[in-house]
């Protein structure tokens, strides 16, 4: 039987592009009941994030207008990662996939179908990712790039060039539901569940109409949130960083006695030097231990999951007292 797909479409403020697009999404929709690649109780569901204009008016119109239009409101704004988190959990016990992408028609709508396919040759979830970058200023392209690297070096697993247009089956969010961390980067926290992934490319082009609500500013504060709800490396940077000293140190201190003994100093210079190499390796070196032990009390706040089964040989609900030989 074909799978029941839920889009899952985050609002903010988006009363320009909204009446635009979203007939795109209900002709793209119908497309692939159609096509019989998904299924008839297939919907698209708008979450409206607290938008200060008309949108939720319009998620409200359109909901009435067509049946496949189903829309969420939060209280107020919570920010784009909430809003797809708010919209994928209340999705998730309604359909078998859910695809989330943006509002403004950037994402290439037609990359749906090969999701889909990607779902139904075996994969739970499927990346949409830039095939290029051409519409982005030089800026744009150059910090992305930069970023993506970082955060691999950081020991963050993103996709490179992928937002948050990708397809999750029900069976991951189920999974992905037990992650109770409050500081969302949801690009670097769906590979942690695991299951079998791959990705899709597509073109991404200029917003069709409204304004971006990512400024420079909230680019940061994402950004920083990557690399901070993900990875406590930089606190073992600091660490690495104080044993080093603190070696150094060492060398400084004979360096600083052999020149006292040799006689080339002034009196009270080299125990000055002493002190002053000493206490700054061992400080930094204490700063990395005790950051440590914070940043494993940070990750345990976060209660994951610790494992996650995907397939078993037996039935879950089996019976305790089961036995073959009956
Ligand atoms: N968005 C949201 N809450 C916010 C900001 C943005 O739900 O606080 C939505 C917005 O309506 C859009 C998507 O997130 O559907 C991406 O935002 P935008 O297009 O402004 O970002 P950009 O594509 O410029 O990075
Ligand atoms: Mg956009």
């Amino acid at each position: 039987m074909a799978p029941c797909l839920y889009i899952v479409i985050p609002c903010y403020n988006e009363e320009a592009v909204l009446p635009v697009t979203a007939p795109m999404f209900l002709e793209k929709l119908k497309n692939l009941i159609n096509g019989g690649k998904i299924g008839d109780s297939s919907r698209i569901l708008f979450v409206n994030d607290g938008s200060k204009d008309s949108t939720w008016e319009i998620i409200r119109s359109l909901a009435r207008q067509d049946e496949h239009f189903l829309g969420i409101s939060q209280s107020r704004n919570r920010g784009h990662q909430n809003a797809v988190l708010a919209g994928l959990m209340e999705a998730k016990d309604r359909c078998d996939i859910t695809i989330s992408i943006d509002c403004d028609g950037q994402d290439d709508i037609n990359a749906m179908d090969e999701m889909v396919e990607q779902y139904e040759a075996g994969f739970e979830i499927v990346y949409g990712v830039r095939s290029k970058r051409d519409s982005d200023t030089f800026f744009k392209r150059f910090t992305a790039e930069s970023y993506y690297k970082l955060l691999n070096n950081m020991g963050v697993e993103a996709v490179y060039n992928h937002a948050d247009y990708r397809l999750i089956s029900s069976r991951v969010l189920q999974e992905f539901a037990d992650f109770h961390e409050v500081n969302l980067f949801l690009r670097g926290m769906i590979p942690l569940v695991g299951f079998p992934s791959t990705c899709v490319y597509y073109e991404r082009h200029e917003r069709l109409a409204g304004e971006s609500h990512y400024p420079l500013t909230k680019m940061l504060t994402l950004a920083f949130d990557g690399i901070t709800s993900l990875s406590i490396k930089p606190i073992r940077l600091i660490t690495g960083f104080g044993i080093i000293v603190t070696i150094l140190s060492f060398v400084g201190i004979i360096w600083a006695v052999v020149r006292a003994l040799a006689g080339h100093t002034f009196s009270g210079w080299a125990s000055l030097m002493c002190m002053v190499c000493f206490l700054g390796g061992t400080v930094l070196l204490a700063l990395g231990i005790i950051g440590e032990y914070v940043g494993k009390t940070y990750i345990e706040t976060k209660a994951r999951p610790r494992y996650i089964i995907s397939e078993r040989t037996y039935d879950k609900d089996m019976p305790q007292n089961y036995s073959r030989e009956k």
